[in-house]
């Protein structure tokens, strides 16, 4: 007997819970103290994953070295492409896409329909986007071939001709002018969205290359997944929010931030010397958040490590070691890039559920988009539809089978009984949608029924492994809609194109 009155065992016990009491306050004193003192650059990130590593091989290398001017209100872009054939063809040229060019004038801009002229230039037309210096292919000076009115299209002729699985050399000097506009592309009050700045290789496909214009609904843009090296420098005081974690050197005046980001399909860039910060961890994965208010960042890193872990558990592992979400002043709830997010200040300055389903939609854009690419012009429902659903799972994990099934009703139900023009249905290519309300509506939210209907049929474990399967066939490439029903036959062993294709291609009375 011990003079607590307790037997050995007992006091053993009781000895045992209080150290591991004393570890864990340990643990937790820790962490606040690592969380508190944590220098937005200190963060180590965890290894590359080994499965990005082996997809980063033999991609496409693409550098970049950019200084921004906040005075000029320009970026100037020395950018170096090594890209090779891999269409199976002798080509005579190397395509680019240059997206900044339709911001160039009114007709073009993506922000000039009526819908949202009055949002995105709010003090009238503002011209941005990029002008040409130098051209370089394998080293020859070539000169500047636009295929397309808004100067989109950039032709680079290949001397000798360009053989299959040879590789070429592009060397593109530009300036980026950033207009004053409220968008992916511009600034207000401060902030800085470079989303679809940096030129990328253009799509080859059917014998042909994939040049459809910046419409001012859905995503018109796509690329398929490169490694990207973009050196930064601007002036003190800025944080950039990037496509990737960056390691910040400052000398004097100026800090360049250096980001090596392997096995993704675009790389985009918010600048702000208005920002304050957040970060945390979702597992070994880095999060940090960028907003005007240091609260609603924490928020974005709240949803965003819950959304993490969320979609980790349905869809399998977010494979990039960070993730970025950067507030931006424009007319959408957000915007996905690859390992970033771009939230709109409306969404976030009136906070609660909207800001966080929105918040949890862009982060499984991540699975939807960034890690598994698919057609977002001609068949935009296979991400976002995917998305909407996503926010479901999100839902129930966070609030509960009754709050996902309220979810369910009010949005995917309701958008079933909601009328539209009889000429769009969630299949539909963006260029069919009138406006992005209609576009919301038919593509992400009678989309999103399809899977609901679809986890009905199969049972939520099944959809989740056909998921899990769809993710890693096609992680860092792209699948065209035949690619995942084909799929879904295979790893169901049934045939569901005419489900598919009843919720897709049906139009609504
Ligand atoms: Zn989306």
């Amino acid at each position: 007997m011990s003079k607590n009155g307790l037997t050995r065992e007992e006091n053993r016990r009781a000895w045992l819970y209080a150290a591991l009491i004393v570890l864990g306050m340990g643990a937790v004193a820790a962490l606040l103290v690592c969380s508190r003192s944590w220098n937005l650059e200190a963060p180590e990130l965890r290894e590359t994953d080994p499965l990005v590593t082996e997809a980063a091989r033999g991609l496409d290398e693409i550098t970049v070295d950019a200084a921004f001017d906040p005075q000029a209100r320009t970026l100037s872009v020395e950018q170096r492409m090594t890209l090779y054939n891999r269409t199976g063809e002798t080509l005579s040229q190397a395509v680019v896409r240059s997206w900044s060019g339709a911001y160039l004038a009114g007709e073009t801009s993506p922000c000039a329909s009526n819908e949202l002229y009055w949002s995105c230039y709010p003090e009238g037309f503002d011209p941005g986007g990029a002008a040409l210096e130098r051209l370089t292919v394998n080293g020859r000076e070539v000169s500047v071939q636009w295929l397309d009115e808004a100067q989109t299209v950039l032709s680079l002729p290949v001397e000798g001709g360009w053989a299959p699985q040879e590789s070429v050399a592009l060397a593109l000097d530009y300036r980026v002018d950033i207009p004053r506009c409220a968008n992916r592309f511009g600034e207000t009050e401060g902030v800085w969205a470079v989303g679809n700045v940096f030129m990328v290789p253009a799509l080859y496909e059917d014998g042909a290359w994939r040049t459809e214009a910046y419409l001012s609904v859905g995503d018109p843009f796509q690329s398929a997944c490169a490694n990207w090296t973009v050196r930064l420098t601007l002036p003190q005081g800025y944080s950039a929010a990037a496509s990737g974690w960056g390691e910040t050197v400052r000398v004097g005046d100026v800090q360049t931030v250096t980001f090596r980001s392997e096995a993704v399909r675009d790389f985009a860039l918010v600048l702000s010397d208005r920002y304050q910060t957040a970060q945390g961890m979702a597992g070994d994965t880095l999060v940090t958040a960028y907003a005007r208010d240091a609260g609603k960042a924490r928020e974005m890193v709240q949803y965003a490590r819950q959304a993490l872990e969320t979609f980790g558990e349905h869809y399998g592992a977010y494979l990039y070691p960070s993730l970025t979400l950067a507030e931006v002043d424009f007319p959408f709830g957000g915007m996905e890039y690859p390992r970033m997010v771009m939230l709109g200040s409306a969404v976030v300055e009136a906070g609660g559920q909207d800001f966080e389903w929105t918040v949890a939609h862009e982060v499984a854009h991540q699975w939807w988009y960034a890690m598994v690419g698919s057609d977002s012009y001609y068949q935009p429902w296979q991400d976002e539809s995917l998305c909407e659903y996503a926010v479901m799972d999100y839902v129930g994990q966070w609030y509960g089978a009754q709050a996902r099934e309220d979810f369910r009703v009010q949005r995917v139900e309701a958008a079933l009984r909601t009328g539209t023009a009889q000429t769009v249905t969630p299949g539909s290519p963006i260029d069919y949608f009138a406006d992005l309300e209609e576009y919301t509506l038919v593509c992400y939210r009678r989309g999103a029924a399809l899977w609901t209907a679809l986890e009905m049929a199969l049972g939520k474990e099944k959809l989740d492994g056909f998921l899990q399967t769809y993710a890693e066939t096609y992680r860092f490439g792209r699948a065209t809609r035949e690619d995942l029903t084909g799929l879904m036959t295979d790893y169901t062993g049934q045939d569901w194109s005419a489900l598919i294709s009843d919720y897709l291609d049906t139009r609504m009375n």
